[in-house]
């Protein structure tokens, strides 16, 4: 006997009995408790037909698993939303399947847990009924190829786009095993992999080189994914699709215009360092310029001076320059200002500069070097000048010989210019005491 209602619990029985929807409550072992009019109509029951039968006799008898089902549920009950996406049906009394779509909500009755299952009437939905007509129309209309097929792997059903991808056509592919796409661009060990992942039940996805009927390869990114029946054994396997080649095509076309956009940096550095060292470096010789030496050693100069470190300049001029160029031509001269050229490149250390400073006139810069050791090192440049010969084609090797003025400043308030003043003056000094020689500037 229920309880009498006050007016609240009449206005809810009549809800519960009035609803659209099916109402059906079930106890925890998934008996029923109240099923209301619109759900005894939907499943052919007599008015009370239902309370007290077990709800699965309301799942027809394919999905063997749903007493297990339920029972999850159970454990973890959540209120479960119609509209999930899920195609469900449900069984008539008189045994046809009935397209349904069905709400849960975890209730409590007398302290024990019930379960309210909301059913809605698919009949009239476009869905319903014919399902699987609609999902296979999905299928053949997809645009990513999808290929089913047993367990085995023959191939039992592909779609357009799958017959698109491979080149084949469906009479082809079907009852084929899947290998008919094999590339032989995979070790064997991929293929293990990938049917042991799927055996397992899982999805297996990645990228495959697969060869097309007319021989051809391509990239395929797929999906394989293993289909199991309501036992849990394995029936199909469903692959899903895509023929990436052209986009890894146009990757590895992006890859090679990013490596060439490199190249052409790289080679405008180069260029660009050519042109830097063009505007500090003298064509002829290759020494620095005067510009350079103006624009940057003075500068560094003045730090080394600053910093404590003595800075020898020597000013470096060719002897009777003149005669060279009247006796075997402009030409020659110009060589012979390169070998000499080289003797000071070949002479001067990381921390020293040579500079050409114009006509036959260098200027020498050693950091760190004291007075003595600055005469030693113009000693040396002198000696291997003079040493020099060029093969003029007359026979007599031309040869010619280097004057050298040596000045150490005077510290940090001695401008770079002093410096290079006391430097030429020494230069001349080696002139006027007859050339071919090293001659210091006062201290
Ligand atoms: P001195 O021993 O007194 O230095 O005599 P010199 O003949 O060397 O006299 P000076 O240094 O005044 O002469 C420089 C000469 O160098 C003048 C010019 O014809 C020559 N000269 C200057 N630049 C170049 C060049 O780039 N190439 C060649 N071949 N000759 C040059
Ligand atoms: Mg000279
Ligand atoms: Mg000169």
């Amino acid at each position: 006997m229920s309880p009498p209602l006050d007016d609240d619990g009449r206005l809810f029985r009549t809800l519960f009995e009035t609803a659209s929807d099916g109402m059906l409550v079930t106890d925890d072992h998934g008996l029923v408790l109240f099923a209301n009019a619109a759900c005894e109509r939907l499943l052919g029951y007599d008015p009370g037909g239902l309370v007290g039968l077990p709800v699965e006799a309301l799942v027809p008898d394919r999905f063997q698993g749903h007493a297990a089902h339920r029972r999850r549920y159970a454990a973890e009950a959540r209120p479960r939303a119609m509209g999930a996406g899920i195609a469900l049906v449900a069984r008539h009394h008189d045994g046809h399947d009935v397209p349904v779509d069905i709400a849960l909500t975890p209730l409590e009755r007398a302290g024990r847990p019930v379960v309210l299952a909301a059913i809605r009437d698919m009949r009239g939905s476009p869905y319903a009924g014919d399902t699987l007509r609609v999902q296979a129309t999905a299928l053949r209309s997809a645009a990513n190829g999808v290929v089913i097929t047993d367990r085995q792997g023959v191939i039992t059903w592909v779609n357009p786009a799958a017959c698109a991808i491979t080149g084949y056509s469906a009479e082809d592919l079907v009852g084929q095993h899947t290998r008919i796409l094999k590339s032989g661009e995979h070790a064997p060990e991929f293929y293990r992999e990938l049917w042991r992942t799927v055996a397992r039940g899982e999805t297996w996805s990645g990228t495959i080189v697969n060869r097309r009927k007319d021989g051809s390869t391509y990239d395929e990114e797929q999906s394989i994914a293993p289909v199991v029946d309501e036992s849990g054994a394995l029936t199909h396997f469903i692959a899903i699709k895509q023929d990436v080649t052209e986009r890894r095509r146009t990757e590895a076309a992006l890859a090679r215009a990013q490596a060439d956009l490199a190249a052409r940096v790289a080679e405008i550095e180069a260029l660009n360092k050519i042109l830097r060292d063009q505007a500090i470096r003298d064509p002829l010789t290759g020494l620095f310029n005067r510009r350079y030496f103006d624009e940057s050693i003075a500068r560094d100069l003045a730090a080394a001076a600053r910093a404590g470190e003595p800075v020898a300049l020597l000013a470096v001029d060719v002897d009777h320059f003149k005669l060279v160029n009247d006796s075997y031509g402009h030409p020659l001269g110009d060589r012979l200002l390169q070998a000499l050229a080289g003797v000071l490149g070949a002479r001067v250390r990381s921390s020293d500069l040579a500079c050409r400073f114009g006509g036959e006139e260098f200027v020498v810069v050693l950091t760190g070097a004291t007075l003595p050791v600055a005469l030693r090192r113009a000693e040396a440049i002198r000696r291997e000048c003079a040493a020099l010969r060029l093969d003029a084609g007359t026979g007599t090797p031309v040869r010619a010989t280097v004057s050298v003025g040596v000045a150490v400043a005077r510290g940090p308030d001695e401008p770079v210019e002093v410096t290079l003043a006391r430097a030429d003056e020494a230069l001349y000094a080696a002139k006027r005491a007859g050339r071919d020689r090293v001659v210091a500037a006062p201290a």
